[in-house]
């Protein structure tokens, strides 16, 4: 091979190589180009990623926040340097004055506030203030820095305040990110002060409500000592008058009985019938004066109380013989509906003058005839005591008052009949003592039946 054919065949490898080498030129570029837009995806994500977490981390901090000054506190340095800035001013929508100030000066607060006065109104919506607006080249001239970002923070449809951030920390211009985290915090704030709002309301509510229980509670206790005090002070009355009437009353019987039995010598027939009437009358008021003198004395814990256990069946069998004569007298059928036995816990004495009571009503409103059923149940721990007539029974309106003192049911058909009101009054006070329950079940012309508890004594 000459010289000259080695020579073209170099420069032609030459040319190859320096096409390779602009080739490898090229690449390089290409590769570092896409370096760095890789670089720059990277540090979006990283920014996206913070700002994520800054938000994370407010929700968290602030979840069970349920007072406006410590949801305030959590607008911190910390956070507005998360955020990108450096300076953060949280105004009240409605007075403009500072809830939160970081790194503002007392001067540049003033000419913020200037500025906004009067035209805080485009704030009303959700949207951040528009750069191009007015009150924002305002605000640039006050805070002197173009770096601002300022939303409305609202409670529903209401501006509660107005959140400002300025002056970033790079010096990149504000990005569309810082925009939209800014905004998402301005949206969550509002939902905690609303939420904030929701509960203070609920607290007053729930406040008020306990306010107003107790006002009620100390005028029904008020209302209560006051009944108390008349209710002792009629006690005392009857109790005082029902004594002062016992003596004279046992002198006048002691002399009607001896006058009756003639001991002072024969009466005309006319005198000894209007004696005999005045002898009964006397033991009528003889029986009531003792009765209130029993329920005053069981009202005012005096009357001795003794509860031991006793075999009931046997002491109703015993009444209803006791109480033959006035059966017999108006043909009235008993029949008794009782276990073999069955041993409750009362004080025997005041149970016999509840069933006496009872059983002698039922004589009295019951028509000739007519029947009555004294059952006793046992239910559990409990027995239940019954005296049922098929008397002229006792309207739903008289139902709630029979237990009162002096409560006589006003019917024409039993007005004849009897009585002083006292005897149920008396029952009821001695079930009372006894801690147990009667009540009455009744239907005008059908019957009447009482009912009243006591404790089964077990294993006695
Ligand atoms: P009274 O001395 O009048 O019988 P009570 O206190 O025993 O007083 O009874 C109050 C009123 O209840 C009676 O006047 C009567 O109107 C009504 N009453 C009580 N028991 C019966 C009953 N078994 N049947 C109908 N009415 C009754």
């Amino acid at each position: 091979m000459g010289k000259m054919q080695t020579v073209s065949i170099l420069k032609n490898k030459l040319i190859i190589l320096k096409r390779t080498v602009e080739d490898l030129d090229q690449q390089a570029k290409l590769i570092i180009r896409s370096d760095m837009k890789l670089k720059l995806y990277e540090q979006e994500i990283d920014d996206k990623m913070s700002k994520l977490s800054l938000i994370k981390n407010l929700i968290i901090s602030s979840l069970h926040i349920l007072d406006k000054d410590k949801l305030f506190f959590q607008i911190n340095e910390k956070l507005v340097n998360d955020l990108g800035f450096k300076r953060s001013l949280l105004l009240d929508f409605n007075n403009l004055q500072p809830r939160v100030n970081i790194g503002f000066e007392k001067d540049e607060i003033q000419r913020v506030q200037n500025t906004l006065n009067h035209k805080r109104e485009i704030l009303r919506s959700n949207q951040l203030l528009d750069k191009n607006s007015e009150i924002y080249k305002q605000l640039f001239d006050a805070l002197k820095t173009k770096d601002v970002l300022i939303a409305p923070i609202k409670i529903r449809e209401q501006a509660d305040s107005i959140f400002l951030v300025s002056n970033l920390i790079l010096r990149t211009g504000i990005q569309k990110s810082e925009e939209e985290v800014f905004l998402i915090i301005c949206m969550y704030l509002g939902q905690c002060l609303d939420n904030i709002n929701l509960f203070e309301d609920l607290y007053h509510t729930k406040d008020n409500l306990e306010k107003k229980i107790k006002e009620r509670t100390n005028e029904l206790v008020k209302s209560l000592r006051e009944i108390e005090v008349i209710n002792k002070a009629k006690s005392d009355f009857i109790s005082s008058v029902s004594h002062e009437l016992r003596t004279p009353l046992t002198s006048v019987k002691g002399f009607s009985s001896l006058l009756v039995d003639e001991k002072f010598g024969k009466l005309p027939e006319k005198a000894r019938e209007r004696l005999m009437k005045i002898d009964d009358n006397v033991d009528k008021l003889m029986h009531i004066v003792n009765t209130l003198l029993d329920i005053s004395r069981i009202e005012s814990g005096k009357m001795e109380v003794k509860i031991a256990p006793f075999e009931i069946t046997k002491i109703i069998k015993d009444l209803g013989d006791f109480l033959s004569p006035q059966l017999d007298a108006k043909k009235i059928n008993l029949n008794l509906n009782l276990p073999g036995s069955l041993t409750v816990y009362m004080d025997k004495n005041l149970i016999e003058r509840v069933l006496i009571n009872l059983i002698n009503n039922a004589i009295k409103f019951t028509p000739e005839e007519g029947s009555i059923t004294v059952e006793c149940k046992q239910q559990n721990s409990q027995a239940i005591v019954s005296v049922a007539d098929t008397g002229y029974g006792i309207s739903k309106e008289d139902l709630p008052k029979i237990f009162e003192e002096f409560y006589r049911v006003n019917n024409p058909a039993i007005r004849q009949i009897k009585g002083s009101g006292l005897g149920l009054s008396l029952v009821k006070r001695i079930i009372d003592t006894h801690k147990e329950k009667i009540w009455v079940e009744s239907e005008v012309n059908k019957g009447t039946k009482f009912y009243f508890t006591l404790k089964v004594a077990e294993n006695v």
